[in-house]
């Protein structure tokens, strides 16, 4: 069955949706997106979504052609359209279409696509009760990492990496420490506390992440936001990743080796549930 899909102003059937072949996303990776997941037919931290898309525009002087108020509307219109109970919503704006010219065109109309993604099971995914398994490899992005763009080859190739030796997802580790996986924030937990490294341009700013940081706080965890190395992955009594679509994840082995007892760990599986059960109260 044919999605409906959001394009400059109209829901229309996937098939005759458009986008200019001149389009700066297209020609120069030019644009920037969000995902929000959907659960119960509602969705799951829009706000954090809607705040980080404005930062992301502003970074890169880039026009937000839709109030938050339009684009709160547009998710639930095709989350209802598409009769999502689990799943996601894609959305990308990019600069819009422009002759070729590396200079930002100065009349250049935004491009904005929304579609989404059904996903049934989304919250039950087996993988939380296994874990995944993940392999370090050398981060090779660019300098921006805190700007949400669709510039995600070298992502898409670490996950090939990861597919290749067998695993589920790849850490990325510049001078010595992990940055974080090709789509999620990377955590480890040391007896009773919580690391994962901490902001700049280095990582994407999860909103995931900050709110299971949050919950940790609340529940009297111990958080620490600060570089650490694959060996102190290794030696760790846990491991987990977050991301608007996997919620919070375990990672049961890296490079080979098992973290911990090999097996998700009760911190990891408590902050999911805390995670889950809070984002469901609070979805929109
Ligand atoms: N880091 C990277 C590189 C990502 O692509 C993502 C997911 N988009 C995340 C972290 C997690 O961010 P969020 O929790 O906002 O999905």
């Amino acid at each position: 069955m044919s999605r409906t899909v959001y394009v400059n102003g109209e829901y229309l059937p996937e098939e005759e949706a458009k986008v200019s072949v001149f389009d700066r996303g297209f020609l120069f990776a030019d644009g920037v997106y969000e995902v929000t997941s959907v659960l119960g037919g509602k969705l799951i931290d829009f706000a954090g979504h809607a705040k980080r898309l404005k930062r992301s525009l502003d970074e890169l002087q880039m026009a937000n052609p839709v109030t938050e108020e339009e684009l709160l509307e547009i998710h639930r219109q095709l989350v209802a359209r598409n009769g999502i109970e689990e799943g996601l919503v894609y959305l990308q704006i990019t600069r819009g279409a422009a002759d070729r010219d590396f200079a930002f065109p100065k009349d250049a109309t935004p491009t904005i696509v929304l579609f989404t993604q059904a996903k049934p099971g989304l919250a039950d995914s087996p993988m939380a009760k296994t874990g995944m398994k993940v392999i370090s490899i050398e981060d090779q992005r660019w300098g921006r990492r805190d700007i949400k763009t669709v510039q995600l080859l070298y992502p898409s190739m670490g996950k090939m990496m990861a597919k290749a030796a067998g695993c589920d997802d790849a850490w990325m580790v510049e001078d010595g420490a992990v940055t974080e996986g090709t789509s999620n924030n990377a955590y480890i937990v040391k007896g009773k506390t919580i690391v994962t490294r901490h902001l700049g341009t280095e990582i994407l700013h999860g909103i995931t992440r900050a709110a299971v940081l949050r919950f940790a706080r609340e529940a009297q965890m111990t958080v620490e936001e600060r570089p650490f190395t694959v060996d102190e992955a290794k030696a760790a009594d846990e491991a987990f990743i977050t991301s608007a679509s996997a919620f919070v994840m375990p990672v049961v082995e890296i490079d080979g080796q098992a973290i911990g007892a090999g097996a998700p760990g009760p911190v990891t599986a408590r902050l999911r549930e805390i995670y889950l059960d809070e984002m469901r109260k609070a979805a929109v």
